[in-house]
């Protein structure tokens, strides 16, 4: 076996030990290999083994994939997106998990209008506040979330945070609780009427505390394929 699939089987392995810790059902975690940077002979081969979603942050990068690689492949835009390239991207994702800004969940409706779909999202909450990160705060997630969810053509269907840097997942395990509990609040105010919300949490340094603590979606890069070579 290549190392690519004995990387996938041990996260698998992970995944499966903390979907038992958590009192999860297996089927509700989804992972998300994160092909950044990554050729895309490795996602064939992820998808040969039955792996279907993939995770970019550049536009470009994710539109030549997508126009090589298997049409069934659910892509997910993680990265920062900016307005004016929505356009290239909004009829090949998935989902878009790094809403940010009313003004950028605005101009996705707008493209989403234009094409006659529904986009779906997440809002992206830097629940550890760190300087470097995008996304909404904690404290004003609501009112951007109420104004967000008015907007035509798209539907927010969850939150998405990205934790700090750990070298022990357990660090991690408070911003995956907050996270949760802001969408709890969010459906215990009637904002969020949804019978069901996903939570993107969880990358290589965390995703087993992020599982416990009801990921939906974990985004795993580095545990897969290896360490990032940026040029
Ligand atoms: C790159 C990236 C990941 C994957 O990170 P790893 O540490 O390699 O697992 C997950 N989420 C986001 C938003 C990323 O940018």
């Amino acid at each position: 076996m290549s190392e690519l699939l004995e990387n996938l089987k041990d996260v698998e392995k992970n995944i499966e030990a903390s979907v038992i810790k958590g009192k999860r059902n297996r089927e509700d975690v989804t992972l998300i290999a994160v092909s950044k940077t990554k050729p895309v002979d490795m996602i064939k081969e992820l998808y040969d083994a039955g792996v279907r979603d993939f995770g970019e942050n550049y536009v470009q990068e994710l539109v030549e994939k997508t126009e090589v690689l298997p049409k069934d492949i659910r892509w997910h835009m993680i990265g920062h997106l900016q307005t004016n390239k929505i356009k290239y991207i909004i009829d090949k994702v998935y989902m878009i998990h790094s809403v940010d800004s009313i003004h950028l969940a605005q101009a996705i409706g707008k493209e989403a209008l234009k094409r006659n779909m529904v986009a779906k999202v997440l809002l992206e909450v830097n629940v550890a506040k760190e300087d470097t990160k995008f996304g909404f705060t904690s404290e004003n997630l609501e009112e951007n979330f109420k104004e967000i969810n008015k907007i035509e053509g798209i539907e927010v269907w969850g939150l998405m945070t990205s934790a700090p840097y750990v070298e022990n997942a357990e660090e991690n395990r408070q911003y995956f609780v907050q996270l949760r509990g802001l969408m709890v609040d969010l459906k215990d105010k009637g904002l969020y009427n949804k019978n069901r919300f996903f939570l993107s949490m969880g990358m290589t340094c965390d995703y087993t505390a992020a599982i416990e603590e009801g990921a939906d979606f974990v985004r795993v890069g580095t545990a897969i394929f290896g360490a990032r070579n940026y040029v």
